[in-house]
């Protein structure tokens, strides 16, 4: 089964073009990212207007570089939750004009779930049941996949995701947006031990993580350096800052997975890009004898194939959305539908 998917929850309008879950025969990616940079953050109605005009192009490029016509996929996926809703809205209603004009099914997708499936498409032998840690920009989960679309979330964030304390706290460094691609590649060469920073926890929540006070910590740090006229070094507060992360982190997943008896682990969402995150829990599962999964640099961020594999998936269990299809800002990742 051939499905052509759309995503533009965010800052990406992508479209791709899937075979059964597994099998990437076009991906496309156009990012803002140049234009929001300039305000050094994601401003909603500007990615709003840059998805309407990117959708047609970007959705021709993905059927034409897998080689196919619209006639000859057999179904459209959309993200249609959780993300900017005025950017949702824009795929939504653009997979809904496809899925009306060629009698295809429409298929409605989870953004995070697709951040899941990104690991479908990475690793083939993937199956479901795991233990999912979801990293990205608005989100921070432990979830426990049942199956393809039975999730459970074991932990989240109760404040900031990992992937905006990254961004805040660059900012306030002074790395351009999205800082944390950039605190990753400064951290590479500073000393990881110069500052001692807080390692948040959440009372009576062990699988919970809470990363606003350390990025105030951060942001309190410079600013008191500030004020007596210091620079800090920004390699080592950056490799600080990483590993403060990278520790709460791995210290709850793991536990979880302890808590659990979960032998096979997986990372999910625009963080788990970051080299730090990916080498610790390679090796936190190495010396356990755990597997470990996690998806290829270029399906880590936002991306149509990771739709495309998860719609596989939901097609497959039955959740077909009709042509009242609506986009969602928020929904839980274990809620269906
Ligand atoms: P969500 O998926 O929660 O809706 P989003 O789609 O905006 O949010 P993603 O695209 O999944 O988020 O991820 C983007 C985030 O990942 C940004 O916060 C970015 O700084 C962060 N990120 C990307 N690469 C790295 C890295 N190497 N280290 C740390 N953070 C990173
Ligand atoms: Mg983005
Ligand atoms: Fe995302």
């Amino acid at each position: 089964m051939r499905i052509l998917a759309l995503e533009s929850s965010c800052d990406e309008t992508a479209a791709a073009v899937v075979e059964d879950g597994r099998k990437v025969l076009s991906s496309v990616v156009a990012s803002q990212v140049e234009e929001h940079r300039l305000y050094g953050g994601v401003v909603p109605e500007i990615a709003s207007r840059r998805h309407c005009e990117a959708v047609v192009g970007v959705t021709q490029k993905a059927l034409d570089d897998a080689g196919l016509t619209l006639q000859e996929v057999d179904a459209i996926a959309v993200t249609y939750a959780p993300g900017l809703i005025g950017a949702l809205l824009v795929g939504v209603n653009f997979a809904k004009g496809l899925a009306l004009s060629s009698g295809k099914p429409l298929i409605p997708v989870h953004h995070l779930r697709s951040h899941i499936a990104a690991n479908y498409l990475t690793s083939p032998e993937l199956e479901p049941p795991f233990l999912c840690l979801i990293v990205s920009g608005g989100h921070s989960h432990i979830v426990q996949v049942r199956d393809y679309t039975d999730l459970h979330v074991l932990g989240r964030t109760r404040d900031d995701a990992a992937g905006e304390a990254f961004d805040k706290a660059a900012r306030a460094m002074g790395m351009p947006y999205p800082g944390g691609v950039e605190m990753d590649k400064r951290a590479q060469n500073g000393n990881p031990e110069a500052f001692r920073l807080p390692h948040p926890t959440v009372d009576g929540a062990p699988y919970d993580f809470s990363f606003s006070g350390l990025k105030t910590a951060v942001i309190n740090l410079i600013h008191n350096a500030e004020q007596k006229g210091q620079t800090l070094p920004l390699e080592d507060l950056a490799a600080s800052f990483r590993k403060a992360v990278v520790d709460c982190l791995t210290k709850n997943f793991v536990k979880a997975a302890q808590d659990t008896g979960s032998k096979k682990l997986v990372i999910a969402g625009g963080v788990s890009a970051n080299s730090l995150l990916r080498s610790r829990l390679q090796e936190e599962c190495r010396n356990r004898g755990w597997k470990f999964y996690m998806p290829e640099l270029k399906l880590c961020g936002d991306n149509a194939a990771m739709v495309g594999a998860q719609g596989y998936y939901e097609y497959i269990s039955g959740n077909v959305a009709g042509y009242d299809l609506n986009a969602c800002a928020e929904m839980a990742v274990d809620q269906n539908r």
